[in-house]
């Protein structure tokens, strides 16, 4: 063992499985900052979400953590490789399924295989046993001579998931892999996930679901290159409002709403919600009784006050707008 990977796997255990850990990672294009001081750890075998409007820099940094774009600035390690010295040898390491799916649509499912198994350098020998796991894995057995243009999106998902393992990487990166599925197949693939993630493999993910992101075990919510909020799906919902939410009806339109309530210093925030409202106030004794009175005062017809079970939709919500203002 060189002392450099020696130092890797003393690095790897001393950080207590985190297979990730940054600090103020950080990319730039120009003067532009993409990615923009974040820090963050990442445990073995965790299912580790990511979650942002477009352009939010979750693609950015994914690149950056597989070894294919280099940091602007920061430190840590990802799998024992320092960011800014050695992050492409994490390579080998790793899986990666891009945004666009790579997989060659006038190629058959074998040949897609063959093919990602040279690039990832699968030895030959081995590469039959994990053309043949793939291939169960994505539930394509017999059907290795189709053309993979022919593939529905759920197959062509898993088989694209399939050829980002055919090395047996320990961590895999999925950048919105079910954009544009249909739910039975988005759902087959998140067991997927779940099996992997209990085998030990750590998954990275980004998506725009909001039920995706409920099945993972960590979150973190980005926001213009930065990270704005990060725990278990259980924990945002407890903590990340502030305060309890409230939900109440009302003939009013949410401007009305918000110009009546403005300047109250119990009410963190009011949004819409189908055909009613949301409003985050501050947590006491019958929270709705209150919120009743301060309506009664304002003149507002509110109606129907309850406390609302609140939903990752509404911390996200608020959490954004909360920094944006
Ligand atoms: P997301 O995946 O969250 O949608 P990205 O990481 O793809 O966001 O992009 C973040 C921002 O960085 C965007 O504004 C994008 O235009 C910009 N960006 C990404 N790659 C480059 C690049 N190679 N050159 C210049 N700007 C880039
Ligand atoms: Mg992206």
């Amino acid at each position: 063992m060189t002392a450099q990977a020696a130092q890797a796997v003393a690095t790897t255990a001393g950080a207590m499985e985190h297979v990730i850990d940054v600090q103020n990672l950080t990319r730039v294009f120009g003067a532009f900052r993409a990615v923009d001081g974040i820090s963050f750890h990442v445990r073995r075998g965790e299912v580790f979400g990511f979650l942002g409007a477009n352009g939010a820099g979750k693609s950015t940094t994914i690149r950056i953590l597989c070894g294919l774009l280099a940091p602007s600035s920061g430190q840590g390690h990802v799998l024992g490789y320092d960011i800014m010295r050695d992050l492409e040898k994490v390579k080998p390491h790793v899986g990666y399924m891009s945004q666009k799916f790579s997989l060659y649509p006038d190629l058959t499912v074998s040949e897609n295989l063959d093919f990602f198994g040279g690039i990832y350098g699968v030895p030959p020998r081995r590469l039959s046993e994990r053309k043949s796991w793939a291939v169960e894995m994505s539930g394509l057995a017999g059907q290795e001579k189709r053309l993979t243009s022919t593939l529905s999106g759920g197959l062509k998902q898993r088989l694209a998931l399939g050829a980002a393992l055919l090395h047996e990487p320990e961590m895999i990166f999925l950048d919105e892999p079910t954009a544009g599925v249909a739910p039975a197949a988005r759902r087959l693939f998140w067991d997927l996930i779940r099996t992997l993630s209990g085998r030990g493999i750590t998954v990275f993910v980004t998506t725009h679901y909001m039920d995706e992101v409920e099945q993972c075990d960590r979150i973190a919510l980005m926001s213009r290159g930065r990270i704005v909020a990060l725990d278990t799906p259980a924990n945002l919902k407890r903590n990340a409002l502030g305060g309890v939410l409230l939900n109440f009806e009302c003939h009013s339109s949410i401007r009305d709403v918000r110009e009546k309530l403005s300047g109250e210093s119990d009410i963190m925030d009011i949004q819409p919600f189908g055909a009613a409202f949301h409003v985050v106030f501050r947590d006491q004794e019958d929270p709705c009784g209150a919120f009743f009175e301060i309506c009664r005062r304002k003149g507002l017809d509110a109606c129907d006050i309850s406390i609302a079970r609140v939903t990752l939709e509404d911390v996200f919500i608020t959490v954004i707008g909360k920094v944006e203002r």
